[in-house]
């Protein structure tokens, strides 16, 4: 039996880039476009010979926009993964896009090779806020993007919201949740905005954190979607992510309980075989590889990283119990050959003493007031 594979494709292009994004992306003319996608599709090409006994199980397009490509070199892209890869006939293949980037003719060459989720980049309803994120779209755009969605025939469409955002107040971010939910996406995506640094909003905000909404407030804003969304249908299986009964992102999932996942592209991340490795960074660098020559992979390949066992573990538990069924036992001991409690039995006895987690078992999970303060709930399973 073929092991099970994600494939993530790294589109690093957008219209502009935004105020708030450290993501490997930016804008770039059409030439150096459409020669990255010939770049990748050689890499596809010459990379999945060493991937012929996986079977890919789920396949992300990610970015950066990928709907900023044309048609056809989305097509090419899928068209080259189809041929390379044995890809499941149930596999989730997701593309990432943002609304002012999409036609229906666009949407209908997606679903045409295969793309059968997309993931939509809306992050406010509120046209103040989309302008202060440096966002190329407003609200208005959202709308005609998500009805072409739907016109084009996809089932299943995540949008992506953020909140504690400059000006935001808890009025906007309730009517930012309801416009969205009114229009019953089966997934919706609520992070908080995180002041990265090197970003134009790092610059503008880090002494000026009052311009911002408070700690009280973002968790209050988190409460608030946790509670409206429930009340809509959605269901929380991860701290930040939301669904309908049966469209939990299986991409996600899938790196949040460890599996092998191999990324293709500029910078994209890889685990496999207990190593994880990540692609040149670099544009031109990237691009002057020769894919099949003889020193493709040490040139392409950065930071290997094979995991110990002890980085493994701790890799399961605090990955794993970011969702809301958090981790197994039965699972720990039958993938470590280890009982979970001789490992971690003082940690889980210290979190649970405390209320951070709850224990089920085999199961544990965070509890509420463990979601809260989770950055240091997680950092307790470092060995
Ligand atoms: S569209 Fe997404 S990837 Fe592109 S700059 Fe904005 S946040 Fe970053």
């Amino acid at each position: 039996m073929k092991r099970p594979l994600e494939l993530y494709l790294h589109i690093p292009f957008c219209v502009r880039k935004c105020e708030y994004c450290d993501f490997l992306s930016g804008p770039a003319s059409d030439l150096v476009r459409s020669g990255y996608v010939e770049q990748l599709r050689q890499e596809i090409l010459c990379q999945s010979a060493y991937y012929q006994g996986y079977e890919a199980v789920t396949v992300f397009l990610g970015g950066g926009t990928p709907s900023l490509l044309k048609e056809g070199e989305i097509a090419a892209l899928m068209d080259t993964v189809h041929r390379c890869f044995s890809v499941s006939p149930e596999a989730e293949i997701t593309i990432e896009a943002n609304p002012g980037t999409v036609t229906l003719e666009k949407l209908q060459t997606y679903r045409a090779c295969g793309i059968n989720r997309i993931s939509i980049g809306l992050q406010s309803a509120d046209d103040r806020e989309l302008k202060a994120l440096g966002r190329i779209h407003t609200y208005g755009d959202f709308l005609k993007t998500y009805q072409r969605v739907r016109q084009a025939g996809f089932a299943n469409v995540n949008v992506d919201l953020m909140s504690a955002l400059p000006g935001q107040t808890m009025a906007s971010w309730k009517n930012t949740m309801k416009k969205t939910a009114m229009l019953k996406p089966e997934h919706i995506s609520a992070y908080s905005l995180i002041l990265e640094e090197g970003t134009p909003f790092y610059e503008k905000y880090h002494d000026h954190l009052e311009a911002l909404p408070g700690e009280d407030e973002e968790r209050e804003m988190y409460y608030a979607a946790k509670a409206f969304l429930k009340e809509q249908g959605y269901e929380r299986y991860e701290i930040s992510n939301y669904a309908r009964r049966g469209y939990a992102c299986r991409h996600n999932v899938g790196y949040w309980t460890g599996r092998e996942y191999l990324g293709l592209g500029l910078g994209a991340s890889s685990y496999i075989q207990g190593c994880r490795f990540r692609n040149e960074p670099d544009l031109q660098k990237y691009s002057r590889i020769r894919m099949d020559g003889p020193e493709a992979d040490e040139k392409l390949h950065l930071e290997m990283h094979p995991l110990t066992e002890k980085e493994q573990m701790e890799e399961f538990m605090f990955l794993g119990l970011r969702m809301m069924e958090g981790v197994s036992g039965s699972e720990f001991l039958e993938r470590f050959g280890q009982n979970m409690w001789n490992v971690y039995g003082d940690v889980l006895k210290k979190l649970e003493a405390n209320h951070l987690i709850v224990v089920e078992s085999p199961r544990v999970r965070l509890s509420e007031f463990g979601i809260d303060i989770s950055n240091y709930v997680l950092s307790e399973f470092l060995l």
